[in-house]
């Protein structure tokens, strides 16, 4: 195995096991019920974001596979402080990155210990596992209330 496939591996094991802001947020502004029906996965996320757009507080809850869990988690805590126009570009980013479009070059993008999950590429199957809270998040911002990724 290489190492950045090991490292995948461990990232996705830590965080299905201890996943962060694994939550709700009483009195939310934004929330989003993503639903991935290829595996299976639910991914509810709550956010705080505030009048300047700024993402104060984000959160998920729900249930799903090792990969669907750690996304949201490691996807929850990069959001955190920043902006919602942040957020909308590092969605594009982590898309073309797990679907193969781009390669994640250091310091070309904003994926920070997200590139990760280019892992993902070697399993087909599981790309809408590891972006459904991406999805989730976005359709929070646009308070579409929910998504289903097909
Ligand atoms: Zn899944």
């Amino acid at each position: 195995m290489s190492y950045q496939s090991d490292l995948y591996q461990q990232v996705i094991l830590d965080h299905n096991k201890n996943p962060r802001n694994f939550r709700e947020i009483e009195g939310h502004s934004n929330s989003c019920d993503g639903y991935n029906p290829l595996c299976g996965d639910k991914i509810n996320i709550h956010m705080q974001i505030n009048e300047s757009g700024l993402i104060e507080d984000i959160a998920f809850s729900g249930s799903g596979c090792a990969i669907s869990k750690a996304s949201a988690s490691m996807m929850t805590v990069n959001m955190k402080g920043k902006t919602v126009a942040d957020a909308r570009v590092m969605f594009e980013e982590f898309h073309k990155m797990i679907t193969g479009v781009m390669e994640p070059q250091p310091g070309a993008h904003h994926l920070g210990k997200l590139t990760i999950f280019q892992g993902v590429r070697e399993f087909p199957s599981r790309i809408k596992c590891a972006s459904l809270a991406w999805h989730t998040l976005v359709c929070a911002i646009d308070k579409t209330g929910e998504t289903t990724i097909e």
